[in-house]
């Protein structure tokens, strides 16, 4: 490449990484976008983490919440429990009450199909069924002797819950059912439908689930989601079983609002997203959606995704989020590890709240960066172009002539001093020609200066014309020019200045249009040249002038043996005649 050495050379970067200005900014780029994707990768990465953090973290606090309602209803269940064991404790002992009239009247009627203790207004009523009516439910069995004391219990807790739930009103309904049966609940049913009712809560999750069989530890149960009886709502309740002297005396059961629950739960920043509330054994206890899924069990509800996660892993793990077929499941037990939180999150949805929190001047810069890129390189390339351009142009110009464009004297010696340490290293020979016009002022004065130039215009290709490649000529100055021929000998730069000469003295050149008319001929200029010629290191031409000198010396003694010749010998000494002369 021309323009190569007019590259600067700083020694900590090499030439190559100069010569391709555009590549270097392309390479540049790339590192910079590539540096930028993996910090931005990485700050994608770290932001999908902090939204699900924050989102497990949501959870977390959801599950405090409904902690401390459910504390607060597991403190009042066992409570009631407590109390009404109680109760019926100390009316079985020596400090029972005396007989108490409508005690009696209620013990009278017991065997009736539906009967009532009368209570004081404000109380919810306390009913019963006949023992025939309770035959075939689970459960229930009549014991006259401990009717009196579980009445006298039922008529205490009637109170006491009745002030509770009045003073309470977002509390749900209280029911205490005796396996003597008998019921009190809150907010009081008609009487005509208890037969009905009794049956219905011996079948209710929270009456069933806590018969000893099912329940040998008479542990507080939490019921999954079910339609209560006579109302469309849906609820979960709380109930824990009662036990005097190691036997089974009823059931004490809570609802827990499920919209009281359903606010706790909160609704996911999704609108699609559900987070659910389960039990130990996947039952579903709350939804945060209206449309809860009533017998939702883990993992049906959730899809065929979640197949593979066991509940019991869940509940080990106690806190996490897994991740399967592009969805996210954040899970959280509570404190006592017998419910769970869970919460799904699409990959998408993700996505979006990781795009939300970016910033949006990194986003706007990453967008810009290849937009950058190409100005740059547009930039770079054409301010290269434009100044290697330059480069070239004035290197021509200080190297060549600008009549001719051969190269000049300069440039010539260059040429030489380079050809010359190639013939010191590789042995080649070199030869260099002198040549000059014979009698160009001549040409000059007939032709006009102008016909002049294009005779040395002509004269330069003319001589381009007839040499290789590896050949340079020049214009030393005026009209005198020289050839420098690398690997010639002697003999073979006389037989190319030969060929030049035959080739030159056929030449004619047309005049300039300013040239005065001439008078016979044809009207075009002819000239002749002679050349003397030299070999380096022969006859004393070691450098370059010695070397010229004698081609100079030569190609005078061509002139002086009549011109358009070639002369490639010095005269021997003491020799009177003109030197070795072709022509
Ligand atoms: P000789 O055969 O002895 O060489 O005779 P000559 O007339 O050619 O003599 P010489 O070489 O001394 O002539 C040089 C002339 O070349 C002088 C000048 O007028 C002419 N000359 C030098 N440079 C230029 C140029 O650039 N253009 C033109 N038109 N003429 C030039
Ligand atoms: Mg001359
Ligand atoms: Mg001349």
């Amino acid at each position: 490449m021309p323009w190569r050495k007019l590259l600067p050379r700083p020694r900590w970067l090499p030439r190559a990484v100069l010569m391709h200005p555009a590549r270097l900014v392309v390479w540049c780029f790339v590192v910079v976008i590539l540096m930028m994707l993996v910090v931005g990768a990485r700050d994608l990465f770290l932001l999908r983490e902090r939204v699900l953090t924050s989102r497990q973290h949501d959870l977390t606090l959801r599950v405090l919440g409904v902690e401390a309602v459910l504390a607060a209803e597991r403190y009042k269940l066992t409570f009631v429990r407590d109390y009404a064991q109680q109760q019926i404790t100390i009316q079985e002992s020596a400090a029972a009450r005396p007989p108490d009239a409508a005690i009696e009247a209620a013990y009278a009627a017991r065997n009736q199909p539906v009967w009532q203790l009368a209570v004081p207004n404000e109380d919810s009523s306390i009913i019963g069924v006949s023992p025939q009516l309770l035959s075939g439910l689970e459960g229930f069995e009549r014991r006259d002797a401990d009717l009196r004391a579980d009445l006298y219990a039922a008529r205490q807790l009637s109170h006491v819950l009745g002030l509770n739930q009045r003073n309470d009103a977002t509390a749900g309904a209280v029911t205490f059912i005796s396996s003597n049966g008998f019921y009190i609940t809150f907010p009081p049913l008609a009487a005509d439908k208890a037969p009905a009712l009794l049956r219905r809560l011996n079948g209710m999750p929270y009456y069933r689930d806590l018969l000893p069989d099912r329940n040998p530890n008479h542990e507080l149960r939490w019921s999954s989601v079910y339609t209560q009886f006579e109302s469309t709502q849906q609820r979960t309740t709380v109930s824990v079983p009662i036990y005097v002297d190691n036997r089974f005396r009823g059931v004490v059961a809570v609802d827990l609002s499920l919209r009281q629950l359903r606010t706790l739960l909160g609704t996911p920043d999704d609108a699609d997203a559900t987070r659910y509330m389960l039990d130990r054994k996947g039952k579903l206890m709350a939804a945060s959606t209206n449309e809860t899924i009533r017998d939702l069990r883990w993992p049906d509800a959730l899809g065929e995704k979640w197949k593979h996660l066991t509940l019991a892993e869940l509940f080990s793990a106690r806190s996490g989020v897994r991740q399967s077929g592009g969805e996210y499941l954040l899970f959280q037990t509570g404190d006592d590890g017998n419910w769970m939180l869970l919460d799904t999150l699409k990959s998408d949805d993700l996505n979006r709240a990781v795009l939300a929190r970016m910033s949006q001047p990194l986003l706007v810069i990453w967008f810009l960066l290849p937009l950058l890129m190409l100005v740059t390189i547009r930039v770079v390339t054409l301010l290269f172009d434009h100044y290697m351009a330059l480069g070239e142009k004035l290197q021509q110009l200080a190297e060549h002539d600008p009549l001719t464009n051969l190269a000049n004297r300069r440039h010539f010696s260059d040429l030489f001093r380079r050809e010359s340490a190639r013939r010191h290293r590789e042995g080649h020979p070199l030869a260099t020609l002198m040549l000059d016009i014979d009698y160009f002022k001549r040409v000059n004065d007939r032709w006009g200066h102008a016909s002049g130039d294009r005779v040395l215009q002509r004269l330069a290709t003319a001589v381009k014309e007839n040499l290789r490649a590896e050949d340079t000529p020049a214009r030393l100055g005026g009209e005198e020019f020289a050839v420098l021929l690398p690997g010639a000998t002697l003999a073979e730069a006389t037989a190319t200045a030969e060929r030049l000469r035959a080739a030159i003295a056929a030449i004619a050149v047309e005049p300039a249009p300013d040239a005065p008319p001439q008078e016979g001929g044809d009207g075009r200029i002819h000239f002749t040249i002679s050349i003397g010629v030299a070999e380096a290191g022969i006859d004393g031409s070691t450098t370059l002038d010695a070397m010229l000198a004698t081609a100079d010396r030569r190609l005078y003694a061509a002139k002086a043996a009549g011109r358009n010749r070639v002369c490639a010998s010095d005269a021997p000494a003491g020799s009177v005649a003109a030197p070795t002369v072709q022509g």
